[in-house]
């Protein structure tokens, strides 16, 4: 039973199409989503990448958004071009499609290194000479789902009043993070996060005695030189986006989204990230297995 008129009713029937043809523009118009996929050179890809670089492409599939393809390759002991070549294939081969050019980390130091010296002119970073063994000394996190780092003691910290320190080379350096303060963030998929900083983590390294940035560093000014509105990554990786949050307020950059994925294991409980054996991409492709075979085994 209708209360409308015919005309009301055909009013109301204009006006239904008109908001859902303006729901349409409004979400196509919205797309200004990107995402990046951040592998690293240094081993083939497998299901546990896989799985989490899927997901990233579904996201932006959802959000009519951009896919970027960064290639982290700051290693340069582990990092092999036969990798990038690889990691491209396997990444074609699976359906992932995304928007050229590939950015290659090892082509940016000087956009790295100008983040850092403006980190180091404003007193967030310091020298730090502790040799390997006495940074091994240092409490390692608990976790077992992170490969984290210990947090640092503290040793080569100066006083907050001791003026910035300039760029020596050969030298490592951290980034001082706030005493005590909890670092907030809802993830996208996960919920609310916290993070105490000096507590979960310490003073982390943002600038290698190689003259390179760390992973932290690099990955915080990518992300906002690329414009990229979520990250997309492991859950072991949430730690680093509390330390990345940092980052980013204290070079003045805008703040993102952050999705973290749950870490595939396999039937003894073992992350796959920790088994680089017959879960390779090309592995499972030579034993005749199609993408949608692979795509299939991340819901298992
Ligand atoms: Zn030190």
């Amino acid at each position: 039973m209708s209360f409308r008129s015919e005309a009301e009713e055909s009013a109301f029937i204009f006006a239904t199409k008109t908001v859902s043809a303006l729901g349409y523009a409004f979400i196509v118009t919205a797309a200004n989503y990107t995402g990046r996929l951040a592998p690293s050179p240094t081993g083939l890809l497998h299901l546990g990448h896989a799985a989490t670089f899927w997901t990233a492409y579904q996201r932006v599939q959802q959000n009519r958004g951009t896919l970027l393809l960064r290639n982290e390759d700051l290693d340069p002991q582990r990092s092999k071009q036969g990798y990038v070549d690889a990691m491209i294939e396997d990444l074609a081969w699976l359906g992932i499609q995304w928007t050229q050019p590939i950015i290659t980390q090892s082509q940016r130091i000087p956009l790295y290194r100008e983040a850092f010296v403006r980190l180091l002119a404003t007193g967030h970073a310091y020298a730090c000479t502790c040799s390997r063994k006495e940074l091994a000394r240092m409490v390692a996190a608990p976790h077992e789902d992170t490969d984290d780092e210990p947090v640092y003691s503290g040793k080569c910290r100066p006083a907050p009043t001791t003026p910035a320190q300039t760029l020596q080379p050969n030298t490592n350096y951290r980034f001082r993070v706030p005493d005590g303060e909890a670092i907030i963030f809802t993830d996208q998929n996960l919920g609310p996060q916290a993070f105490t900083a000096r507590k979960d983590f310490g003073d982390f390294l943002i600038w290698r005695k190689d003259g390179l940035p760390s992973y932290q560093l690099a990955c915080v000014v990518d992300d906002a030189d690329s414009l990229i509105t979520e990250v997309v990554r492991g859950a072991d990786l949430l730690k680093s986006t509390a330390r990345q949050i940092l980052l980013q307020r204290a070079l003045g950059l805008p703040s993102i989204e952050y999705f973290h994925t749950q870490l595939l294991r396999d039937e003894q409980g073992v992350r796959l990230a920790k088994r680089h054996d017959a879960l390779a991409l090309r592995t499972l492709r030579q034993h005749g297995l199609l993408p949608a075979d692979v795509i299939g085994m991340f819901t298992l």
